[in-house]
């Protein structure tokens, strides 16, 4: 009888995949902890951590199930490093005649596999159905659409879902969607819920060191891990943030603080991405606390337009446009990351608080990414590459098919509006109006030009200026470029000198592979020094 060696990748940690209920009995299932995986960009030490402890916790809950599992460490003396070679190396190993594996998230990892197709042992991809909209279901929503809309895309998935639909397969509440009720800054006086701790157990203290040991250098630091690395872990984090945080995440769903890194976030977005939650039940928790009078409709409707619309438009788009989107630079910026992005090290608080967050939790919630350090680096002109590569290393749900349109597409517009209308680019007053960092910061939210202005302010402007080309016919962009238009020149100039001063005393990090990207880093805190 042949003997399938079934590969579990470190984000399908789903205990009823199609491709682990489909194996017979002498299957052996084979998770693999590969330096490949862990440095083609340098991962935050927390998200090594979280996705191998959650990798060796997931091959437990199989062995205890009574499957037989192989498990390569890290540091085993016989590990390849290689995914793909360490799979055919442990299919000798076991006599297995073929190769399954669910299909990959990431098109890098797809490609390569595709080619392994007709290899011996040969591969196959099995369908991966975590989604609420396959790749194929995409593909036919989008046929024959000149513009693809998020929200279009959202209503179809809440027909075909049911949720949050009434009998007559009317939206809730008569609206598809209540964002003008949440665009609410944090009042003074509201302290946002502390999220459920766990305690690293023996398993994962056991990771941590591994992981200080091959990937300590890295920006981030693995003190305060409190990532969900099992599913029990997982849900109970669910049910703490639908019933502490969900009542008010549609009221503080943009406000930043620079005090708070959660607000009334979920916290679920790694444990969703690895696998150990399926969108489904958590939309659905949602839904249910909405029904049980327990959250108002803005939440609810909020977070899980979110999950089914934004998740899966993003996943969609990936797709339907890989390998060719990633090379997308429409705006054909060139900049290197700013060298602060992995130190902190700025006065603009705005940019440091966001930083340093994302140092001490691998976190940053989404208006922070997009509206702060995104924001910054779209004004300045920093390229897809530089940006992205910084992105996927930094967070803890980080994997290439959510973060690439994310970050190219929602931040840079690199894809000229394939997948957001226009820019989200926004002046210093946007960042003052939903956040208090402005009150902490040595620049003056009010100022354009001077020594101490907002640098945002005039970045903003000298941003408008250089796109024109490209912007100013959007409809949406015609407000803000009658104002440019409308300046005077003197006033023009002025904001340019400002912008261009400021741009050249900022220093930059090569991309990642070509050259020391870390060493403003390792040089400010020491990180490194062997
Ligand atoms: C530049 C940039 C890069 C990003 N990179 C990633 C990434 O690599 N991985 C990732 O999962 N999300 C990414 N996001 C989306 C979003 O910022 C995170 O999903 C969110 O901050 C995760 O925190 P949370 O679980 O507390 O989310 P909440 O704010 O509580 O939202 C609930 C859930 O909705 C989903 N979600 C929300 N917004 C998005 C979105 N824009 N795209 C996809 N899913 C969304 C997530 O699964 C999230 O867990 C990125 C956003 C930007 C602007
Ligand atoms: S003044 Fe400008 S740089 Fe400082 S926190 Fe506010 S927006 Fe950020």
């Amino acid at each position: 009888m042949s003997r399938p060696l079934i590969v579990i990748l470190g984000d399908q940690l789903t205990d009823d995949l199609p491709v682990l209920a489909g194996a017979p009995e002498n299957a052996v299932v084979a998770l693999f902890e590969v330096e490949e995986e862990g440095r083609y960009v340098p991962h935050h030490p927390q998200k090594i951590a979280f996705l191998f402890s959650a990798m060796r916790h997931f091959a437990q809950m199989l062995r205890q199930q009574g499957r037989q599992v192989h498990y390569t460490c890290l540091d085993d003396s016989d590990n390849t490093q290689d995914l793909i070679s360490e799979a055919e190396r442990v299919a000798g190993l076991y006599g297995c005649d073929d190769i399954r594996v669910t299909s990959p998230g990431e098109w890098r990892l797809f490609d390569r596999i595709q080619k392994r197709r007709g290899n011996t042992p040969p591969w196959y991809m099995v369908t991966d159905d975590r989604f609420f909209c396959s790749r194929e279901g995409f593909n036919q929503w989008a046929q024959g659409r000149q513009r693809f809309r998020m929200e279009h895309f959202y209503r179809w998935m809440r027909r075909e879902t049911g949720l949050l639909m009434d009998e007559q397969n009317n939206p809730q509440g008569n609206q598809w969607n209540f964002d003008q009720n949440n665009r609410k800054p944090l009042p003074r006086d509201i302290t946002p819920p502390e999220p459920p701790e766990h305690q690293p157990d023996a398993l994962t203290r056991e990771v941590m060191t591994l992981v200080e040991t091959h990937f300590g250098h890295h920006f981030g630091t693995l003190e305060g891990f409190n990532w969900p690395v099992t599913r029990r872990q997982a849900l109970n984090d669910l049910a703490h943030f639908i019933e502490h945080a969900l009542p008010f995440f549609g009221d503080y769903q943009d406000a930043i603080s620079d005090q708070h890194p959660f607000l009334y976030h979920a916290r679920l977005s790694g444990a969703l991405n690895a696998g150990l939650l399926r969108p489904l039940e958590v939309c659905q928790a949602a839904e249910n606390a909405w029904r049980g009078g327990k959250v108002p409709l803005n939440s609810a409707e909020g977070f899980i337009r979110q999950i089914l619309g934004w998740r899966e438009y993003v996943r969609g788009i990936y797709w339907l446009n890989m390998p060719d989107y990633k090379r997308r630079n429409d705006l054909k910026a060139d900049r290197g990351l700013p060298a602060f992005y992995w130190t902190g090290d700025t006065d603009m608080r705005c940019l440091k608080r966001a930083i340093e967050m994302t140092r001490d939790h691998a976190y940053a919630h989404h208006i922070q990414r997009l509206m702060v350090t995104g924001n910054f680096a779209l004004l300045c002109g920093v390229s897809p590459a530089a940006l992205c590569d910084w992105y996927l290393a930094v967070y803890i749900d980080a994997f290439e098919w959510v973060e690439l349109p994310n970050t190219l597409g929602m931040v840079l517009y690199a894809d000229s509006g394939y997948l957001g209308s226009k820019p989200y680019c926004a002046s210093g007053k946007y960042i003052d109006r939903m956040s208090d960092h402005c009150q902490h910061c040595r620049y003056d939210v009010k100022k354009s030009i001077g020594e101490d202005a907002c640098p945002f302010n005039s970045l903003y402007w000298h941003f408008l200026e250089r796109n024109k080309k490209q912007l100013a016919s959007n409809q949406r962009m015609k407000l803000i470029y009658g104002s440019l238009n409308k300046m005077s020149d003197d006033k023009r100039q002025a904001l340019r000198e400002q912008a261009i001063r400021f741009l050249d005393q900022l220093e930059e990090t090569p991309a990642y592979g070509q050259g020391d990207h870390l060493a403003g880093y390792e040089r400010r805190t020491g990180k490194g020094d062997d």
